[in-house]
């Protein structure tokens, strides 16, 4: 009898010392190894459950869903480390991203208003950051992110691939979970591309008609079941299919739409003329007539009405300037000469740039007409000389001077006037 008082006994599931693996003994109770682990396992649960990631939104309680969706003013702010800039398209992606994720968290049951699906269009000249926006918008909510090209869809019946392929690249995106897949974001580029041909479209050059590519687009930009081929190309018969849902996938759609500005131009014109015309045509900014864009301009341009219909926000990117290519080259969180230090650094190696070849560079790729992406292949091409020596050399600080650059940039000049 008192050898079994003296016996420890777990004061949460009651067995004794001789019954568990181990027993920690507190002032007025005792627990044992296994119950340690019980509780353990409970509150690991419970704290992913305060933090979910956004995958996990679809599974909680009404509530508290929307407050795992960042708010329109932290996705700006997230968009603003990687991106310089078009702060217009960062506003409207910013609020169209999170009324989406709203959207699909709100409980149907609760609510008779049905919200309409915030599909984008970014209208803008090409290396203006369409494409970062959309990918850094992806990595910030953790969904899985496609981006394809316009220019390979085609109509059933011709040589290319079947717009259900947009899909496909989805699900490799997502490892074949539909599920995750149902809530990613398609980047659609170059949407300009599959724009109707016509007297107002001058440059569009494609022999088969952009038109069925848009009337194929429609059902996935709306919202229904579509058989997507696993591998994407071209559907055949006795292929197997993965159905999925569109209806909570997020399309942004990127175009350049090249001469638009003269089609917006036209309409600002016409609308001018009469009542208050001076002052109209007074503020209008000339150098960046994108900002004035309207669905309209881009039913002129080519787009069906339902196509625009189905993308109803729309937004423009402003042409980079000096001073924004300058501020790529240095300030966002992975800018090129920040990748370049780390590189170096790798190999203990400091690297120093004189401020004037940051100058002579964005002026090159200015020259060029090359934008912000002509910036990296020029870095490439001034930086593979100290890339390939460095790490072999002995010497651990390396000072990149404008002569350096210059005679290196002389040979790009060459290949570029070869080419
Ligand atoms: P688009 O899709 O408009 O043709 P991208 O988004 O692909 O252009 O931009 C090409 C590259 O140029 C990007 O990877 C990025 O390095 C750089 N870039 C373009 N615009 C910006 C910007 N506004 N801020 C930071 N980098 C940019």
């Amino acid at each position: 009898m008192k050898k079994n008082i003296l016996k420890k006994k777990c004061s949460f599931c009651g067995l004794n010392e001789d019954h568990v693996s181990m027993m920690i003994v507190g002032i007025d109770a005792c627990i044992c190894a296994e119950c340690i682990n019980r509780v353990h396992a409970a509150v690991s649960e419970a704290l992913n459950f305060q933090k979910p990631d956004i995958a996990q939104v679809k599974r909680r309680k009404p509530q508290t869903k929307t407050s795992a969706v960042p708010k329109p003013e932290e996705i700006k702010k997230f968009l603003d480390q990687y991106v310089i800039g078009q702060d217009d398209a960062k506003k409207y992606l910013s609020v169209a991203v999170y009324n989406h994720y709203k959207r699909i968290d709100q409980d149907v049951n609760l609510s008779d208003i049905e919200i309409e699906k915030s599909n984008i269009v970014l209208v803008g000249e090409t290396g203006t950051g369409k494409t970062l926006l959309a990918r850094t918008i992806a990595k910030m909510l953790n969904v899985p992110f496609a981006i394809v090209d316009a220019t390979v869809l085609t109509e059933a019946g011709y040589v290319g691939e079947d717009v259900e392929s947009i899909l496909s690249r989805l699900l490799q995106a997502a490892d074949y979970n539909v599920q995750a897949a149902e809530r990613g974001i398609v980047f659609i580029d170059e949407i300009d591309k599959i724009a109707r041909k016509g007297a107002d479209n001058p440059s569009i050059t494609r022999d088969v008609s952009g038109e069925g590519v848009q009337q194929g687009l429609l059902k996935l930009l709306e919202g229904s079941d579509v058989n997507v081929p696993p591998r994407g190309g071209r559907k055949h018969p006795e292929q197997q299919y993965i159905v999925v849902n569109t209806k909570n996938i997020l399309f942004i759609c990127g175009g350049a739409f090249n001469n638009i500005e003269k089609i917006i131009a036209n309409r600002l014109n016409t609308q001018s003329i009469g009542y208050k015309a001076v002052q109209e045509k007074d503020i209008i900014d000339k150098e960046n007539l994108l900002q004035y864009i309207t669905p309209g301009d881009l039913k002129t341009f080519g787009l069906i009405p339902e196509i625009i219909g189905r993308l109803p926000v729309l937004t423009y990117l402003s042409p980079l300037s000096k001073n924004t290519l300058y501020k790529i080259l240095t300030e966002p969180k992975n800018a090129i000469t920040k990748q370049y230090l780390r590189l170096f650094e790798m190999d203990g190696v400091k690297l120093e740039f004189d401020d004037e070849v940051l100058n002579y560079i964005v002026d090159k790729a200015i020259e060029f007409k090359l934008g912000a992406r002509g910036l990296r292949s020029i870095f490439e091409t001034v930086m593979v000389d100290a890339m390939y020596d460095s790490p072999s050399d002995v010497q651990k600080e390396l000072c990149i001077t404008l002569q350096y650059v210059k005679d290196r940039i002389e040979k790009l000049t060459a290949k570029l006037r070869v080419a």
